[in-house]
């Protein structure tokens, strides 16, 4: 089963390279974090393919590429202190972030997700992630302001909430609803306002106002 794993794995890091994730610090944390571990035993064959598998509560982890791929682009830039991440679901990303950032914030709308995301974080004994449970749209003023924020949900608009939490020259990534379809953003904050780029077409599930306790 390991040997399986390991060859699937393998397969998973390359098809990682071939489509672009070429930062080496991303490639290791990607071999490093076993993504069964965020799986329903059901699931835990299909760890390594490049799938969004479900979760529960019709929500998904993302698939592997576009966790590489957006924590590839929020570590283009030197600050790394500290993340806001916005949807922690299975917290496969929040961990991958945890190698990345020296302290991550995630927030999650569905009580039972954050209440599961809590022990397998206290599982991989990672002791710089703060879990909150609640609406991302307010994110977190205690623990602002950050150096990125990702969203792994999309919006049908940019939410100016959390632009105000970024600092200046800080970063965002996030899908965003436009036109029938979802593209990846990248935000910048400028002492003159944002400036975004377009970067590519993408499908998450949809950013949503409220909590379900
Ligand atoms: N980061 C996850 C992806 C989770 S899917 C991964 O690593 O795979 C997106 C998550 O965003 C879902 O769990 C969903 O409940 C959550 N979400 C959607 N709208 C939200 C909001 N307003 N605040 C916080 N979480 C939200």
């Amino acid at each position: 089963m390991i040997e399986i794993i390991n060859h699937k794995k393998n397969q998973l890091i390359n098809l990682l390279r071939d489509r672009g994730i070429t930062n080496e610090k991303v490639i290791s944390i990607m071999e490093k974090i076993p993504r069964e571990s965020f799986l329903d035993p059901a699931l835990k064959q299909m760890a390594y393919n490049d799938d969004a598998l479900p979760i529960g509560h019709n929500q998904t982890i993302s698939s592997p590429y576009i966790v590489a791929k957006m924590s590839q682009i929020i570590i283009e830039e030197d600050k790394m202190d500290k993340v806001l991440e916005i949807g922690t679901g299975c917290s496969y990303q929040t961990i991958v972030l945890s190698y990345l950032f020296k302290k991550v914030v995630s927030i999650e709308r569905i009580k039972s997700l954050h209440v599961k995301a809590k022990k397998i974080i206290s599982d991989f004994n990672r002791n710089n992630i703060k879990l909150i449970f609640g609406d991302g749209y307010a994110g977190s003023k205690i623990d602002s302001p950050f150096d990125a924020v990702l969203i792994t949900a999309a919006p049908d608009e940019i939410p100016k909430s959390l632009i105000q939490q970024l600092k200046i020259h800080g970063r965002m990534i996030m899908p965003l609803n436009k036109n029938g379809k979802q593209i990846l953003l990248r935000i910048k904050n400028t002492p003159k306002g944002i400036i975004q780029k377009e970067i590519d077409d993408v499908l998450f599930v949809p950013m949503l106002k409220g909590i379900i306790q």
